[in-house]
Parts: C-alpha cells; sequence; structure tokens
C-alpha cells in the first residue's frame, strides 16, 4: 500500500499561533500574473487599464518578442484623460473595438485595473458588462484588479479566475475540476496521472481556449494546484462546487497526498494508485534525494511573497530535512493550506502580512542559510551576507507534481552552492 505523509507526533502547525503583522511590505502587484497567465490562456488577452509605470512593469517583466503578437498592452491614462470620466469610458471603448478588430483570435478580454487614483476612478466593472453586451457572443469581457494597494502578486491570478467564475456555464454532470494556472506539460502530466487511475472528466481552470472552459454545478469537485487561490475558492464554492482539501503537490509526499486525496474522491483502489503512481514516485525521490544533500539540517526563513510559503516549507522540511525558523505568508487561509500545516512540526514562527523592518530583524537575529523573499529585498540581504532565493522564481518555473520535485529542490540548492562557491572563490 503507498505510504502516505503522517502527521508528525507532536501534531503538526495547524494551530499554532499565527503573528499577524499588518505594516508596511514589500511585494510585487497582481500586474505581475499576466505574465503567466497570458501563456496559458491562448485567446485572452489582458488590457491593463494603468500607468506608464504598469506598461514597463509589464514589458520588462515579460521581455515580449518584437515579432510576437503579445496578449496583453496597457491602455495608458494620463492626467488629463479624466477632465471627463465619461471621456475615458469613451476612449476604453474605441480602444477595446481597434483590439478586436485587429485581433479576431481574442476571445475573452479581461480589463484589468491598476492602483494610480485616476484608474482607480473609472468603474471597470461597469465597463465590461458594457463591452461584454457589445462583443458577445465572440468575445467575453471581464474585469479584475491587479493593483499593489491591494495584492501581492499571486493574488492577480486569484483575481483573474475568480472573476471567470460567475460567467462559467451550469452543469449538473460529476466532473472533476484543477484550478490553477500550470504550464501546459506540467498540467499534462497531471491529467495523465488521473486518466490512469480511470477518473474522467477531468477539467482544467483556466482552460487554454475559451471553449474548453469548464462548466460548474452542484456535482463539481475541484482541487486546487495553487495556494493563492483564496478568492476562486469561495466563488466555485459560492456556485456549488466541492473542494477536495490536500496539501499541494510540491515533491514526492505533497504530489501523493493531493493525487490520494483526489483518487479517494473517484472511489481508485489502493492497487490502482500504486501501480500509477510507483514509478513516477520513485522517480521524484530520487531526484529529491540528489538535491537534499545540500539542504539537509540547512535553515530556511520564508518573507511572505507568493503566498507559496507554507506548502514549500512543509516540501523543505519534511522531504528535504530543513529548519524552518519562520514561514511568513500574505495570508494563512486554513481551509486552503491547512493540510500542509497539519504536516509542518511545531516549532518555526507562522507569521501572516508583513512588517518589513521587524520582520528583517528577525532573519538577521536568526541568520538563516537560506531566505526566501521578494526581488526587493533579495538583493541588500544578499550584500550582508544571506543567501536568498526569490519567491517569484517558484511561480516561473515548473515546480508542481513528480517529474519537476527535484527542479524544486533544486531551485533552493543552488543558492546555497552558489554561496559556498563564492566562500570558496574568497578564500583562494
Ligand atoms: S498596478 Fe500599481 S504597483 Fe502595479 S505597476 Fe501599476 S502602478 Fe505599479
Amino acid at each position: 500500500m503507498t505510504e502516505l505523509p503522517r502527521i508528525p507526533a507532536s501534531g503538526g502547525c495547524r494551530d499554532t499561533p499565527i503573528l499577524k503583522e499588518r505594516g508596511q511590505r514589500e511585494v510585487f502587484c497582481g500586474l505581475t500574473g499576466i505574465i503567466w497567465l497570458h501563456r496559458k490562456m491562448q485567446d485572452a488577452f489582458f488590457l491593463v487599464v494603468g500607468s506608464r509605470t504598469c506598461a514597463h512593469l509589464l514589458q520588462s517583466a515579460a521581455g515580449v518578442m518584437i515579432f510576437a503578437e503579445p496578449r496583453f498592452g496597457t491602455a495608458i491614462l494620463e492626467e488629463s484623460d479624466l477632465a471627463g470620466l465619461a471621456d475615458a469610458h469613451d476612449e476604453l471603448d474605441r480602444e477595446v473595438a481597434r483590439l478586436l478588430s485587429r485581433r479576431p483570435d481574442i476571445r475573452q478580454l479581461f480589463l484589468v485595473g491598476s492602483c494610480p487614483s485616476e484608474v482607480i476612478k473609472i468603474d471597470l466593472a461597469r465597463a465590461a458588462e458594457r463591452l461584454s453586451k457589445v462583443h458577445s457572443p465572440h468575445v467575453r469581457v471581464l474585469n479584475y484588479s491587479g493593483s499593489g494597494i491591494e495584492t501581492t502578486f499571486t493574488q492577480g491570478e486569484d483575481a483573474c479566475l475568480a472573476s471567470m467564475v460567475p460567467e462559467l456555464a451550469t452543469t449538473d454532470a460529476r466532473e472533476l475540476v484543477l484550478v490553477g494556472a500550470l504550464p501546459d506539460v506540467v498540467e499534462d502530466q497531471a491529467l495523465g496521472l488521473l486518466e490512469a487511475m480511470g477518473i474522467g472528466q477531468v477539467r482544467c481552470l483556466p482552460a487554454r481556449r475559451a471553449d474548453a472552459e469548464p462548466a460548474i454545478g452542484p456535482n463539481t469537485v475541484f482541487a486546487l494546484t495553487q495556494p493563492f487561490l483564496g478568492d476562486t475558492h469561495a466563488a466555485l464554492e459560492r456556485r456549488g462546487a466541492r473542494h477536495i482539501p490536500a496539501p499541494f503537490p510540491f515533491g514526492d509526499e505533497g504530489t501523493t497526498a493531493w493525487l490520494r486525496a483526489v483518487a479517494d474522491e473517484f472511489g481508485v483502489s489502493d492497487e490502482v494508485f500504486e501501480s500509477v503512481t510507483a514509478a513516477p514516485r520513485a522517480r521524484a525521490r530520487k531526484a529529491i534525494a540528489a538535491q537534499a544533500a545540500e539542504l539537509n539540517g540547512k535553515s530556511v526563513f520564508f518573507f511572505p511573497d507568493s503566498q507559496l510559503e507554507v506548502p514549500l516549507a512543509r516540501f523543505l522540511t519534511r522531504e528535504c530535512g530543513m529548519d524552518a525558523i519562520e514561514i511568513g505568508s500574505p495570508f494563512i487561509h486554513k481551509g486552503l493550506v491547512g493540510p500542509d500545516l497539519d504536516l509542518i512540526a511545531p516549532g518555526p514562527v507562522i507569521s501572516e502580512g508583513q512588517d518589513v523592518d521587524r520582520q528583517l530583524d528577525r532573519a538577521r537575529a536568526a541568520a538563516p542559510d537560506l531566505t526566501v523573499c521578494g526581488l526587493g529585498l533579495a538583493n541588500p540581504l544578499e550584500a550582508e551576507g544571506l543567501a536568498t532565493k526569490w519567491a517569484i522564481e517558484l511561480v516561473f518555473t515548473p515546480v508542481h507534481f513528480y517529474e519537476q520535485a527535484g527542479d524544486l529542490a533544486g531551485l533552493f540548492s543552488r543558492p546555497l552552492r552558489r554561496k559556498a562557491k563564492l566562500k570558496l572563490e574568497a578564500a583562494e
């Protein structure tokens, strides 16, 4: 029988008191999600209604090739555009009409709000409703906010998917929906494993194309592949769908527990489960072991950034032998990360939100071997001699499920190797 993760004898961290901080924070804004979402949703376009800063962020982060037909753009609003808000709406309507006449391949258009005060004054929900009426049925227009005022960078994906849920068709069919934007190759691996277990009719949100989107109803069950989808989770439950809680599919243990939770929902036998997972599981263990030698016994400190912190701490402490000092996350939603918290042995500080100066003091005092943080903190901390891992890399790199487990561990061992090498070179 497949060995499943055991809760530590001393109990997990689900009931550990959470240090809640509500001070200054250092994170990217939710527009960042467009970079992976536009690759995933092949007939969608993301029109950011924002400032030149927003346009620069997207251009530099996405590194758009000049010969590619981009699937995102920025409608830049200047102060003068708001002399009359009616003008701003007219201008937006004209821009959208121009875009859609030039790009008949677009089936879904997202109007993405940002944080300049001029933009906040525009009612993008009303604009999306108006434009949807004009351009349906060929194009559906939705809106969400990627503003840096109210989001961390992964909340952009959550807001995007949550905006889609009310528009999805209704069904009574018993179907499984995988929720979270995974690279196609990783999604195909997950679908392959589920199919091999005999679990059919699996749909994905987001789908690669609008016409493959799932329908939702009271017999829909869904499994999240990303821990930052709290609003999407709530929106799906409002439609009557039921969540399958599980640790997130990072590493051998996480992937096995996630698959097992889904398999149990569909009555898959232990024998079938074992025969489907044994080989990829052995490959994952071997690949993790190759990296874990460098991680074993080292300490790690998580600043709140990607919302992947809790599942990653579970992976690093249980599968790579690391000691977590602090696990900081922008939000701790126990309905989502509770099963991962159950598996983390008590000891680390669990913190939610941020007060960056206080947290920096704690990190400096703890002098961790590895600090996982946002880009803005990484360079200064490196200059102070700490090895860091940019949290944002964890969403740009395929890290889910068995075949990526070694790469996931490698993301954490690399900075330690680099630091050791630099020390060696300095000593020579
Ligand atoms: S949404 Fe706000 S934080 Fe993000 S790039 Fe635009 S101005 Fe900057």
